[in-house]
């Protein structure tokens, strides 16, 4: 890897500075998009040269069972500018992106998907903006063509409650397609916790950002790797690591209901001085008894769930394990 962010080529007697792109690819049983993803990236030949931008195209294997590491390996030997990270095991996305950060020292990072959800025909737009003075340039899809209407509007959901919730801004339908300049790619690699909702992340950092919106494309080949429980947890994560609202609403409601039980118990004794009336119905009182439970289970289980988020940050684990790096 270069330790120099700029390369200085000497061209016909000439110096002329080439700044380096750096392209981040969490792949995770992606063989069939390896190379696909090569030959669309490279597409932009023309506009790199152009540019005067020199590119590496650095490949994060996490933990892949298939042939992911061959096929990027099998590239290695056509071009020296791709590059492989592989993970000892599954470590997700967000780690995939974390180290990907780590490794390169591009001018420029960007990150995109294997699948070709992230079309890197938007490449030279996004570096407009870059040229333009935005700190980094942002993606959202508009449409959510192609994706079951459950999920959705559970996404549509969670990002409503999420705002709501979060002083930290997350977009909806926001990809992590994302081209930054290296302050940004820095100020996220300085956020070292455990536990990475990128996508708060990006937004909890800051800077300039330049939002561009496209149609959602579909995966070009092979299968998500996000199921609807994967998605709900990822949810939660994200809940957890940029609002303490839910902690705030257990206390709330625990204060609400000893209101309640106060003035209920006014009421009984009143009740039973003025007319001598023990109070009857076991049943009711049997359902309270069930809600209150409830609820206090719940409010236990917030608590619980901030508590292990808390306890694997103050294990300090390492982020991703390295097996292979060229
Ligand atoms: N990915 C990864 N680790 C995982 C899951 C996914 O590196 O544990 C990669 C995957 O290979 C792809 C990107 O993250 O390049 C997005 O995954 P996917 O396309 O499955 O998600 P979706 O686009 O359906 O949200
Ligand atoms: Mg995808």
């Amino acid at each position: 890897m270069r330790g120099l962010a700029s390369i200085y080529n000497y061209v016909k007697g000439t110096v002329v500075c080439m700044k380096l792109l750096s392209v981040v690819v969490p792949c995770y049983n992606e063989e069939e998009n390896i190379r696909d993803f090569y030959n669309e990236l490279f597409r932009n030949d023309s506009f790199f040269k152009e540019k005067e931008l020199e590119v590496e195209l650095v490949y994060i294997d996490d933990g892949s069972k298939d042939k992911t590491v061959e096929e990027v390996r099998k590239l290695r030997e056509q071009d020296e500018r791709v590059h492989l990270l592989s993970f000892s095991r599954n470590f997700g996305k967000e780690s995939a992106i974390y180290a990907g950060l780590q490794k390169t020292k591009g001018d420029f990072v960007v990150l995109m998907d294997a699948d070709l959800q992230d079309p890197p025909s938007l490449l030279p737009k996004m570096y407009e903006y870059i040229e333009q003075g935005y700190d980094s340039v942002a993606t959202r899809r508009v449409t959510r063509k192609g994706e079951p209407p459950i999920r959705s509007f559970f996404a549509r959901m969670f990002y409503r409650i999420m705002n709501k919730i979060s002083k930290t801004d997350i977009v909806d339908g926001a990809r992590d397609y994302r081209l930054m300049t290296r302050q940004v790619a820095d100020a996220i690699l300085a956020m070292t916790e455990y536990n990475r909702f990128t996508k708060g992340i990006f937004g909890w950092v800051g800077y300039e950002t330049k939002w561009l919106e496209y149609e959602n494309v579909e995966r070009r080949k092979g299968e998500t790797k996000w199921s609807f429980w994967k998605l709900f947890l990822y949810s939660m994560e994200g809940i957890i690591a940029f609002s303490t609202v839910p902690l705030t609403l257990a206390a709330v409601m625990g204060a609400l209901f000893c209101v309640l039980a106060f003035i209920l118990i006014i009421v009984i004794i009143v009740k039973t001085l003025m007319f001598g009336d023990p109070t009857s119905g076991w049943p009711s009182l049997a359902c309270i008894i069930l809600f209150v439970g409830g609820v206090q289970l719940f409010c236990l289980g917030i608590l619980g769930q901030y508590l292990s988020k808390t306890y694997m940050e103050v294990k300090k684990r390492p982020i991703y394990l390295v097996k292979e790096d060229f």
